[in-house]
């Protein structure tokens, strides 16, 4: 097969499984020849803007001289070592990074494959936490917010909605946990104190069944592009805390500045006691993750039996992964991010609040990086993707979510033309 005559593309839809797709009725993928800085070149010659960052990662565009150039001298004295018994200066340089920059006291690192993942190690942390406290099995449950989404993996499926996520297929197999409802106090509405009440009466009421609330911090992703009001988080901690239920924040989406604060735990001014990262960890280059706790779960996890963390992935702490998610950080923290999200921040809520006037929207809602426009009908995701790229801009909705997350260099011209053409295309729509 070569790549020139393209064959290899009829390969894949006969044989190739994409993201929750049919094998046998696969809606075609768009070939992809090159990416660079925020456009993907495609191999039938479209040149496109990217509003997607490869969902949440890319934050600094695609083949980064800087990111390049760490996988590359990395290379040149190991790609990739066991960590078990052994270790290396990148997966430690990477640690210490993580501890300075999370919010206080996160101050153990767990480096695994990918973002589902990092979820199995936080719940496996707090039932291996659980039962070194209470000595018993009793408190086995998770519970947490309706609307979320972890990965999918099972433990990670278990706590995803209970609806949209894929539960009814699994139902058999996953673990049973508990759910309230999401809070209905938007980012910037005004807080009321009954938000709350739901959640703070159920985890008092189920508390000897529970070992930890996971939760994702101020923005819901996958399960439904949600923005919620700081004080609900603020409170889940304080509700956490009197009743002695751990706290796991997935930042998986929202970590490395993407809602406008480098963790979005910082909007309501709390630490969680177990956190997940990936996506953007990387700079989007390669798949990484990590889950950081505090004192108290480590400690706890040592004290009882057998007081080994039960988890060593193969590929852990891959040293290439490694000394691309450092090169990344340092090119983050280098760079003037905060007035880049707030530039793009700007130009998405300007650009994107025009199109409540078309019938097919809902709402829009705009936070930090990340722009939702909401559709009062689900479209079809094959055919309004060959109308974006049609625009000359890769967007690829779902349900009736159309959401961008742009690469953080993306500039004002290519983020119009990402924000018109999205307009062009909802216009059409019924
Ligand atoms: N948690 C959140 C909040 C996510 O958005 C995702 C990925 N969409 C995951 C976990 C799972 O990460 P991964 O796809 O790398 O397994």
């Amino acid at each position: 097969m070569s790549d020139s005559d393209l064959s290899w593309v009829d390969y894949d839809t006969r044989h190739v499984w994409h993201p929750y797709t049919d094998i046998n009725n696969p809606t075609p993928a768009f070939p992809v020849k090159s990416a660079s800085g925020c456009t993907i070149e495609l191999q039938t010659g479209e040149i496109l803007i990217d509003g997607m960052a490869s969902w949440w990662s890319a934050i600094h565009g695609y083949n980064h001289p800087q990111l390049n150039e760490a996988i590359k001298n990395q290379l040149e004295s190991m790609a990739h070592v066991m960590f078990g018994g052994l270790t290396h200066r990148p997966a430690v340089d990477l640690a210490q990074n993580l501890i300075n920059l999370t919010p206080d006291h996160l101050d153990y690192v767990f480096l695994s494959d990918s973002g589902s993942v990092a979820v199995e190690v936080a719940l496996k942390m707090a039932l291996q936490y659980s039962s070194s406290i209470d000595g018993n099995s009793a408190r086995q449950k998770v519970l947490t917010i309706r609307g979320g989404y972890h990965g999918d993996t099972f433990g990670a499926m278990s706590v995803c909605d209970p609806i949209t996520g894929m539960h009814s297929l699994f139902h058999s197999v996953l673990p049973q946990q508990i759910f309230v409802d999401r809070p209905e106090t938007q980012f910037d509405g005004t807080w009321h104190e009954s938000d709350f009440e739901q959640f703070e009466k159920v985890l008092s009421a189920r508390k000897h069944e529970i070992c930890a609330v996971i939760l994702e911090p101020i923005v819901q992703g996958a399960g439904g592009m949600y923005f919620y009001h700081p004080t609900y988080l603020k409170r889940v901690r304080e509700a956490c805390d009197r009743n002695d239920v751990l706290l796991i924040a997935d930042e998986i989406a929202t970590g490395f500045g993407r809602t406008g604060k480098l963790f979005a735990c910082e909007h309501a001014g709390i630490a969680p006691d177990i956190l997940c990262v990936g996506k953007s960890l990387t700079g989007g280059y390669m798949s990484l993750a990590a889950t950081l706790c505090n004192e108290r779960v480590s400690s706890g996890i040592s004290s009882g039996e057998p007081g080994l963390f039960m988890h060593g992935p193969t590929f852990m702490g891959n040293p290439l992964a490694c000394a691309c998610a450092n090169a990344s950080i340092d090119l983050l923290l280098k760079s003037n991010w905060q007035a880049n999200v707030s530039r793009i921040e700007n130009q998405l809520s300007i650009g994107l609040e025009t199109m409540n006037r078309h019938k097919s929207v809902k709402s829009t809602r705009v936070l930090g990086a990340i722009g939702v426009v909401e559709l009062h009908r689900p479209v079809d995701m094959h055919s309004i993707g060959t109308e974006f790229i049609k625009q000359g801009i890769w967007v690829r909705p779902f349900g009736t979510l159309v959401y961008v997350m742009p690469p953080f260099c993306i500039n004002n011209l290519e983020l119009g033309r990402l924000v018109d053409g999205i307009g062009a295309v909802v216009s059409k729509l019924h």
